[in-house]
Protein backbone atom coordinates (compact mmCIF):
# COMPACT_ATOMS: atom_id res chain seq x y z
CA UNK A 1 0.00 0.00 0.00
CA UNK A 2 3.01 2.27 0.93
CA UNK A 3 4.54 2.01 -2.10
CA UNK A 4 1.89 3.98 -4.10
CA UNK A 5 1.82 6.94 -2.16
CA UNK A 6 3.26 10.05 -3.82
CA UNK A 7 4.70 12.94 -2.68
CA UNK A 8 1.25 14.73 -3.47
CA UNK A 9 -0.89 12.71 -0.76
CA UNK A 10 2.04 13.36 1.77
CA UNK A 11 2.94 17.17 1.27
CA UNK A 12 6.28 19.07 1.81
CA UNK A 13 5.81 18.73 5.71
CA UNK A 14 4.85 14.86 5.60
CA UNK A 15 7.93 14.15 3.32
CA UNK A 16 10.26 16.33 5.45
CA UNK A 17 9.18 14.49 8.51
CA UNK A 18 10.16 11.17 6.84
CA UNK A 19 13.31 12.45 6.11
CA UNK A 20 14.38 14.01 9.66
CA UNK A 21 13.33 10.10 10.97
CA UNK A 22 15.82 8.62 8.49
CA UNK A 23 18.68 10.72 9.09
CA UNK A 24 18.44 11.06 12.88
CA UNK A 25 21.13 8.10 13.23
CA UNK A 26 23.57 10.12 10.44
CA UNK A 27 24.49 12.48 13.44
CA UNK A 28 26.51 10.40 15.54
CA UNK A 29 28.47 9.87 12.80
CA UNK A 30 30.43 12.72 13.02
CA UNK A 31 34.11 12.71 12.99
CA UNK A 32 35.61 13.90 16.22
CA UNK A 33 37.23 16.92 16.28
CA UNK A 34 36.03 17.97 12.91
CA UNK A 35 33.16 20.08 14.59
CA UNK A 36 29.21 19.19 15.67
CA UNK A 37 26.21 19.48 14.60
CA UNK A 38 24.21 20.96 17.82
CA UNK A 39 20.67 21.62 15.75
CA UNK A 40 19.61 19.71 12.68
CA UNK A 41 16.84 19.32 10.83
CA UNK A 42 13.73 20.79 12.01
CA UNK A 43 14.05 24.76 12.90
CA UNK A 44 14.54 27.23 10.62
CA UNK A 45 18.54 26.73 9.89
CA UNK A 46 21.26 24.65 11.77
CA UNK A 47 23.64 25.43 14.66
CA UNK A 48 27.28 23.67 13.86
CA UNK A 49 30.34 24.41 16.49
CA UNK A 50 33.34 24.03 14.95
CA UNK A 51 36.76 23.64 16.67
CA UNK A 52 38.61 27.51 16.60
CA UNK A 53 41.68 25.82 14.75
CA UNK A 54 40.13 24.50 11.97
CA UNK A 55 38.76 26.66 8.43
CA UNK A 56 35.11 25.98 7.21
CA UNK A 57 35.47 23.86 4.02
CA UNK A 58 32.30 23.81 1.43
CA UNK A 59 31.11 22.59 -1.95
CA UNK A 60 28.31 22.43 -3.62
CA UNK A 61 26.90 19.76 -6.68
CA UNK A 62 22.99 19.74 -8.12
CA UNK A 63 22.37 16.76 -10.12
CA UNK A 64 19.81 16.96 -12.79
CA UNK A 65 17.48 14.13 -14.10
CA UNK A 66 18.44 13.60 -17.76
CA UNK A 67 21.09 15.83 -17.16
CA UNK A 68 23.51 13.81 -14.69
CA UNK A 69 21.54 10.41 -14.33
CA UNK A 70 18.56 8.88 -15.59
CA UNK A 71 16.24 7.48 -13.23
CA UNK A 72 15.53 3.98 -15.56
CA UNK A 73 19.75 3.24 -14.86
CA UNK A 74 19.86 4.82 -11.50
CA UNK A 75 17.84 2.99 -8.45
CA UNK A 76 17.12 6.21 -5.77
CA UNK A 77 19.37 4.31 -3.35
CA UNK A 78 22.52 4.19 -5.62
CA UNK A 79 21.51 7.83 -6.71
CA UNK A 80 21.19 8.95 -2.80
CA UNK A 81 25.02 7.69 -2.12
CA UNK A 82 26.19 9.60 -5.30
CA UNK A 83 24.72 12.71 -4.83
CA UNK A 84 26.66 13.18 -1.21
CA UNK A 85 29.72 11.18 -2.32
CA UNK A 86 30.41 13.62 -5.05
CA UNK A 87 30.48 15.90 -2.39
CA UNK A 88 32.52 14.16 -0.14
CA UNK A 89 35.30 13.72 -2.81
CA UNK A 90 35.32 17.75 -3.07
CA UNK A 91 36.31 17.77 0.59
CA UNK A 92 38.49 15.42 0.52
CA UNK A 93 40.65 16.58 -2.38
CA UNK A 94 41.18 19.77 0.09
CA UNK A 95 42.40 17.40 2.79
CA UNK A 96 39.38 18.46 4.55
CA UNK A 97 36.83 15.90 6.48
CA UNK A 98 32.87 16.44 5.97
CA UNK A 99 31.33 17.66 8.73
CA UNK A 100 27.39 18.01 7.48
CA UNK A 101 25.27 18.10 4.32
CA UNK A 102 22.75 20.02 3.00
CA UNK A 103 19.98 18.31 0.77
CA UNK A 104 17.95 20.39 -1.40
CA UNK A 105 15.42 18.40 -3.37
CA UNK A 106 13.18 19.00 -6.95
CA UNK A 107 10.74 16.67 -6.84
CA UNK A 108 7.40 16.44 -8.95
CA UNK A 109 4.52 16.19 -7.11
CA UNK A 110 3.89 12.31 -8.81
CA UNK A 111 7.17 11.12 -7.07
CA UNK A 112 6.75 8.04 -4.82
CA UNK A 113 7.61 8.76 -0.91
CA UNK A 114 9.14 5.29 -0.97
CA UNK A 115 11.21 6.82 -4.00
CA UNK A 116 12.38 9.62 -2.12
CA UNK A 117 12.85 7.30 1.09
CA UNK A 118 14.84 5.12 -0.50
CA UNK A 119 17.01 8.09 -1.80
CA UNK A 120 17.56 8.90 2.06
CA UNK A 121 18.83 5.77 2.95
CA UNK A 122 21.27 5.64 0.44
CA UNK A 123 22.53 9.33 0.97
CA UNK A 124 22.17 8.39 4.75
CA UNK A 125 24.60 4.92 4.18
CA UNK A 126 27.14 7.54 2.47
CA UNK A 127 27.01 10.04 5.21
CA UNK A 128 27.01 7.48 7.60
CA UNK A 129 30.18 5.56 5.86
CA UNK A 130 32.59 9.06 5.36
CA UNK A 131 31.30 10.52 8.95
CA UNK A 132 29.11 13.51 8.46
CA UNK A 133 25.39 14.22 9.37
CA UNK A 134 22.60 15.38 7.22
CA UNK A 135 21.46 18.41 8.69
CA UNK A 136 18.84 20.41 6.85
CA UNK A 137 17.75 21.00 3.53
CA UNK A 138 15.09 22.20 1.45
CA UNK A 139 11.97 20.60 -0.55
CA UNK A 140 10.23 22.21 -3.32
CA UNK A 141 8.10 21.29 -6.13
CA UNK A 142 9.21 20.94 -9.87
CA UNK A 143 7.02 20.33 -13.01
CA UNK A 144 8.65 17.28 -14.36
CA UNK A 145 12.29 16.60 -13.54
CA UNK A 146 14.15 15.70 -10.44
CA UNK A 147 16.65 18.06 -9.78
CA UNK A 148 19.43 17.18 -6.29
CA UNK A 149 21.70 19.86 -5.07
CA UNK A 150 23.97 18.79 -2.27
CA UNK A 151 26.06 21.46 -0.22
CA UNK A 152 28.53 19.71 1.90
CA UNK A 153 30.24 21.62 4.81
CA UNK A 154 33.88 20.11 6.59
CA UNK A 155 36.80 21.24 7.93
CA UNK A 156 40.16 21.36 7.55
CA UNK A 157 43.30 22.11 10.42
CA UNK A 158 43.51 25.47 9.85
CA UNK A 159 46.79 26.44 7.09
CA UNK A 160 46.45 22.69 5.84
CA UNK A 161 44.09 22.36 3.53
CA UNK A 162 45.55 21.27 -0.08
CA UNK A 163 45.07 23.16 -3.16
CA UNK A 164 45.17 22.85 -7.02
CA UNK A 165 47.74 25.72 -7.02
CA UNK A 166 51.11 24.21 -5.40
CA UNK A 167 52.84 21.50 -8.33
CA UNK A 168 56.47 22.59 -8.99
CA UNK A 169 58.45 21.85 -11.93
CA UNK A 170 60.21 18.00 -11.92
CA UNK A 171 57.19 17.09 -9.60
CA UNK A 172 55.90 13.53 -9.96
CA UNK A 173 52.09 13.94 -10.94
CA UNK A 174 50.02 10.91 -9.44
CA UNK A 175 46.88 9.38 -9.25
CA UNK A 176 45.11 6.81 -6.65
CA UNK A 177 43.44 3.67 -7.88
CA UNK A 178 42.78 3.31 -11.25
CA UNK A 179 41.02 5.00 -14.18
CA UNK A 180 38.29 4.38 -16.75
CA UNK A 181 35.98 2.35 -14.37
CA UNK A 182 33.20 4.39 -14.25
CA UNK A 183 33.31 5.45 -17.91
CA UNK A 184 32.89 1.70 -18.76
CA UNK A 185 29.90 1.41 -16.10
CA UNK A 186 28.60 4.56 -18.03
CA UNK A 187 28.98 2.79 -21.68
CA UNK A 188 27.92 -0.64 -20.15
CA UNK A 189 24.52 1.48 -18.77
CA UNK A 190 23.97 2.60 -21.34
CA UNK A 191 23.88 -0.44 -23.69
CA UNK A 192 21.60 -1.91 -21.85
CA UNK A 193 23.13 -4.12 -19.19
CA UNK A 194 22.77 -3.42 -16.03
CA UNK A 195 20.70 -0.36 -14.11
CA UNK A 196 18.61 -0.79 -11.25
CA UNK A 197 17.47 -4.57 -10.42
CA UNK A 198 18.91 -7.32 -7.93
CA UNK A 199 22.48 -7.21 -8.52
CA UNK A 200 23.37 -10.97 -8.23
CA UNK A 201 21.52 -10.91 -12.27
CA UNK A 202 24.43 -8.97 -13.20
CA UNK A 203 27.63 -10.73 -14.21
CA UNK A 204 30.29 -9.92 -12.14
CA UNK A 205 32.84 -7.92 -14.46
CA UNK A 206 30.31 -5.79 -15.55
CA UNK A 207 29.09 -5.26 -12.19
CA UNK A 208 31.90 -4.47 -10.66
CA UNK A 209 32.21 -1.33 -13.17
CA UNK A 210 28.73 -0.32 -13.35
CA UNK A 211 28.80 -0.02 -9.34
CA UNK A 212 32.12 2.11 -9.59
CA UNK A 213 29.94 4.40 -11.78
CA UNK A 214 26.93 4.26 -9.31
CA UNK A 215 28.66 4.07 -6.35
CA UNK A 216 31.54 5.93 -6.46
CA UNK A 217 33.99 5.76 -3.20
CA UNK A 218 35.70 8.81 -2.95
CA UNK A 219 39.40 8.83 -1.62
CA UNK A 220 38.58 10.39 2.39
CA UNK A 221 41.30 8.46 4.13
CA UNK A 222 43.76 8.67 1.25
CA UNK A 223 43.67 12.36 1.09
CA UNK A 224 43.99 12.32 4.47
CA UNK A 225 47.02 10.65 4.84
CA UNK A 226 48.42 12.24 1.41
CA UNK A 227 48.26 15.90 3.00
CA UNK A 228 49.76 14.46 6.37
CA UNK A 229 53.06 13.13 4.35
CA UNK A 230 53.63 17.13 3.74
CA UNK A 231 55.01 15.57 0.42
CA UNK A 232 52.12 16.56 -1.78
CA UNK A 233 52.72 20.22 -3.54
CA UNK A 234 48.70 20.37 -5.07
CA UNK A 235 45.71 17.71 -5.40
CA UNK A 236 42.43 18.10 -6.64
CA UNK A 237 39.87 15.02 -7.54
CA UNK A 238 39.35 13.61 -10.75
CA UNK A 239 35.68 14.50 -12.15
CA UNK A 240 35.75 15.16 -15.72
CA UNK A 241 38.26 13.25 -16.52
CA UNK A 242 42.58 12.79 -15.94
CA UNK A 243 42.90 15.22 -19.60
CA UNK A 244 40.67 17.66 -18.47
CA UNK A 245 41.12 17.94 -14.61
CA UNK A 246 44.99 17.78 -15.22
CA UNK A 247 44.61 21.24 -17.06
CA UNK A 248 42.95 22.59 -13.94
CA UNK A 249 45.23 21.63 -11.89
CA UNK A 250 48.44 22.64 -14.37
CA UNK A 251 46.41 26.02 -14.65
CA UNK A 252 46.04 26.91 -11.29
CA UNK A 253 49.72 25.67 -10.75
CA UNK A 254 51.25 28.00 -13.14
CA UNK A 255 52.72 24.69 -14.89
CA UNK A 256 52.33 21.93 -17.89
CA UNK A 257 52.55 18.27 -17.53
CA UNK A 258 53.94 15.53 -19.26
CA UNK A 259 51.58 12.36 -19.67
CA UNK A 260 52.81 9.05 -20.20
CA UNK A 261 49.89 6.51 -22.32
CA UNK A 262 51.61 3.18 -21.22
CA UNK A 263 51.64 4.23 -16.80
CA UNK A 264 48.02 4.55 -16.80
CA UNK A 265 45.96 2.86 -13.92
CA UNK A 266 43.62 0.37 -16.09
CA UNK A 267 41.50 -1.96 -14.03
CA UNK A 268 41.44 -6.15 -14.89
CA UNK A 269 37.73 -4.87 -15.82
CA UNK A 270 37.87 -2.28 -17.85
CA UNK A 271 41.01 -4.07 -19.99
CA UNK A 272 38.34 -7.09 -20.35
CA UNK A 273 35.35 -5.00 -21.49
CA UNK A 274 37.09 -2.77 -23.65
CA UNK A 275 37.93 -4.59 -26.55
CA UNK A 276 34.16 -5.68 -26.56
CA UNK A 277 33.38 -2.29 -26.49
CA UNK A 278 35.61 -1.67 -29.49
CA UNK A 279 37.30 1.29 -26.96
CA UNK A 280 40.80 1.66 -26.30
CA UNK A 281 41.15 1.77 -22.65
CA UNK A 282 43.25 3.97 -22.42
CA UNK A 283 41.06 6.97 -23.72
CA UNK A 284 38.66 5.29 -20.98
CA UNK A 285 41.15 6.51 -18.56
CA UNK A 286 42.13 9.69 -20.05
CA UNK A 287 38.77 11.05 -21.06
CA UNK A 288 36.43 9.20 -19.08
CA UNK A 289 34.71 11.22 -15.84
CA UNK A 290 33.83 10.48 -12.73
CA UNK A 291 36.50 8.56 -11.30
CA UNK A 292 36.34 10.46 -7.75
CA UNK A 293 39.98 9.42 -7.41
CA UNK A 294 42.84 11.80 -6.59
CA UNK A 295 45.15 13.80 -8.76
CA UNK A 296 48.30 14.97 -7.26
CA UNK A 297 51.70 16.70 -7.43
CA UNK A 298 54.04 15.57 -5.21
CA UNK A 299 57.93 15.84 -4.73
CA UNK A 300 59.30 13.17 -7.17
CA UNK A 301 61.87 11.44 -4.16
CA UNK A 302 58.97 10.81 -2.06
CA UNK A 303 57.11 8.32 -3.68
CA UNK A 304 58.18 5.82 -2.27
CA UNK A 305 57.12 6.88 0.85
CA UNK A 306 53.84 7.51 -0.12
CA UNK A 307 53.32 3.64 -1.36
CA UNK A 308 52.63 2.08 1.87
CA UNK A 309 48.91 3.44 2.13
CA UNK A 310 46.17 0.96 1.74
CA UNK A 311 45.17 2.51 -1.55
CA UNK A 312 47.13 2.15 -4.51
CA UNK A 313 49.06 5.14 -6.37
CA UNK A 314 50.18 5.32 -9.71
CA UNK A 315 52.89 7.76 -10.93
CA UNK A 316 51.25 8.47 -14.70
CA UNK A 317 53.86 11.66 -15.66
CA UNK A 318 55.55 14.80 -14.78
CA UNK A 319 55.24 18.37 -14.24
CA UNK A 320 56.90 20.40 -17.07
CA UNK A 321 57.08 23.84 -18.09
CA UNK A 322 53.71 24.05 -20.20
CA UNK A 323 51.92 22.56 -22.17
CA UNK A 324 49.67 19.89 -21.44
CA UNK A 325 51.08 16.59 -23.27
CA UNK A 326 50.62 12.80 -24.28
CA UNK A 327 53.31 10.47 -24.19
CA UNK A 328 52.11 7.86 -26.66
CA UNK A 329 53.55 3.88 -26.61
CA UNK A 330 55.99 4.85 -30.16
CA UNK A 331 57.83 7.24 -28.15
CA UNK A 332 55.71 10.16 -30.02
CA UNK A 333 54.52 13.12 -28.31
CA UNK A 334 51.21 15.22 -28.71
CA UNK A 335 48.70 17.65 -26.93
CA UNK A 336 46.32 16.15 -24.65
CA UNK A 337 43.02 18.00 -25.38
CA UNK A 338 40.64 17.61 -22.66
CA UNK A 339 37.47 15.42 -23.97
CA UNK A 340 35.81 15.38 -20.47
CA UNK A 341 32.05 15.96 -19.80
CA UNK A 342 31.63 19.94 -20.03
CA UNK A 343 28.47 21.68 -19.16
CA UNK A 344 26.91 23.92 -22.02
CA UNK A 345 28.76 22.33 -24.63
CA UNK A 346 26.52 20.24 -27.38
CA UNK A 347 29.33 18.15 -28.91
CA UNK A 348 28.02 14.48 -28.85
P1 LIG B 1 11.81 27.18 5.91
O1 LIG B 1 10.49 27.26 5.22
O2 LIG B 1 11.88 27.94 7.20
O3 LIG B 1 12.99 27.40 5.02
P2 LIG B 1 11.55 24.39 5.61
O4 LIG B 1 10.13 24.09 5.88
O5 LIG B 1 12.03 24.49 4.23
O6 LIG B 1 11.93 25.68 6.42
O7 LIG B 1 12.45 23.33 6.39
C1 LIG B 1 12.15 22.90 7.68
C2 LIG B 1 13.28 22.07 8.20
O8 LIG B 1 13.41 20.90 7.41
C3 LIG B 1 14.63 22.77 8.13
O9 LIG B 1 15.39 22.35 9.24
C4 LIG B 1 15.24 22.25 6.86
O10 LIG B 1 16.65 22.27 6.92
C5 LIG B 1 14.68 20.83 6.83
N1 LIG B 1 14.54 20.30 5.45
C6 LIG B 1 13.69 20.72 4.48
N2 LIG B 1 13.82 20.00 3.37
C7 LIG B 1 14.79 19.08 3.61
C8 LIG B 1 15.42 18.06 2.84
N3 LIG B 1 15.08 17.82 1.56
N4 LIG B 1 16.40 17.34 3.43
C9 LIG B 1 16.76 17.59 4.69
N5 LIG B 1 16.23 18.53 5.47
C10 LIG B 1 15.25 19.27 4.95
MG1 LIG C 1 12.37 29.34 7.92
Amino acid sequence: VEARVRLGDVGEFGLIDRIAALVQATGKAVRPGVGQVTLGIGDDASLLEIPPDRTLVTTVDTLVEEVHFRRDWTGPEDLGWKSLAVNVSDIAAMAAEPLAAFLSLALPPETEVAWVESFIRGMAECAWEYGCAIAGGDTVRSRERVAITVTLLGTVERGRALLRSGARLGDAICVTGTLGDSAAGLALLQKGKGGPGPRGKRVKTLDTLIIAHLRPRPRLDAARALAASGQVTAMMDLSDGLASDLRHLTARSGVGARVWRNSLPVSDAVSAVAPLLGVDPTEWALHGGEDYELLFAAVPQSIELLRPMRVPITVVGTIVEEGVWLLEADGSEKALEPRGFAHFQTRD
